[in-house]
């Protein structure tokens, strides 16, 4: 995903190493090469002019221009910044202490929403744990067909979610209480209503879901092919409904990388896995050092 990205600063890193010496002069050049591939590579742009702003004054130090190796060091700052844009430390899944832990997923209709509640309960299987996928679309009981089928086809139990219960959210939540009581799941995965816009209606209808649930986990679920558009509704989900963490979907594609080097600044919240495949495997818990080190 980051290819062109990953290309364009070693460009920049070369014409730094070709320099006899960093100066004042050639590190504006070279942070002016960044910015235009950071913001080719689609970043938002608040996000690429603080970032400059830290490279800049850390590379402003004494022991940098005058160090042995600047450009090296030079290097090290970007990697490093790179990383902290990312997310820094890797973030794990949060689960309750007083089971069944509700992961609650929200996203756009189409973000790859409803394939990664099959992969993250998966992936939570894979560490010993009992999965229970569930569908809370308010107004579609029957948008659950998908997650029944992702359900079966990984021999996970889907809690059926009928018109009835959803006419009563409160009801269908004391059900799914009654129903989980001493099963020993944990955790829930919740799949939620999309749509193709972020529109009031479904904001309305996903606070009310997740003040019924109280889910440990608001996972925002974003198409990285979207690029900023995922952005944009990360924050509209934030600020109307709240959340706790994101995962970014379709990394396989050719994606520029921006939404990834956006949405933790943008959001405040960390990505804590990657779909990088159509394939129930195809998660990967997210390592803002390593990605750094993809692109640098
Ligand atoms: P939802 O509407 O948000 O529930 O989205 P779906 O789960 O139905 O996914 C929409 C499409 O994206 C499907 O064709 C998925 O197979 C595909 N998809 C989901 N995650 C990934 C991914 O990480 N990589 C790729 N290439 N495709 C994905």
């Amino acid at each position: 995903m980051f290819e062109q990205l990953s290309g364009r600063l070693e460009k920049m890193m070369k014409f730094l190493r070709g320099e006899v010496a960093v100066t004042e002069k050639n590190m504006a050049e070279a942070l002016k090469m960044m910015r235009l591939a950071l913001l080719e590579a689609d970043v938002n742009y608040k996000v690429v002019k603080d970032f400059e702003a830290r490279i800049r004054e850390k590379a402003r130090g004494e022991e940098v221009l005058r160090g042995l190796n600047p450009a090296q060091q030079v290097i090290k700052i970007v990697h490093d910044e790179l990383a902290a844009i990312l997310g820094g430390a890797q973030k794990p899944l949060q689960f309750s202490s007083r089971p069944p832990s509700i992961f609650m997923l929200v996203g756009l209709q189409g973000s790859g929403k409803t394939t990664t509640c099959g992969k993250l309960a998966r992936w939570v299987a894979g560490i010993g744990k009992n999965p229970l996928l569930v569908s809370f679309d308010l107004k579609r009981p029957a948008a659950q067909e998908q997650l029944k089928t992702i359900a079966s086809s990984l021999g996970f139990p889907c809690y059926e979610m009928t018109s009835a219960r959803m006419a009563s959210p409160e009801k269908a939540l004391k059900e799914l209480q009654a129903h989980t009581a001493n099963r020993g799941f944990d955790p829930l995965i919740v799949d939620t209503a999309g749509r193709l816009h972020v529109d009031d209606e479904l904001m309305d209808e996903l606070r009310l879901v997740r003040t019924i649930l109280e889910p440990v986990e608001v996972i925002y679920v974003g198409d990285a092919m979207t690029g900023q558009d995922a952005v944009r509704s990360a924050q509209a989900f934030e600020a109307k409904i709240g959340l706790t963490a994101v995962i970014l979907t379709k990394l396989d594609g050719d994606a520029r990388g921006g939404a990834a080097l956006s949405i933790v600044s943008v959001t405040g919240r960390p990505i804590k896995f990657v779909g990088v495949g159509e394939k129930p495997d195809k998660l990967e818990v997210f390592h803002p050092e390593r990605m750094a080190s993809r692109i640098l």
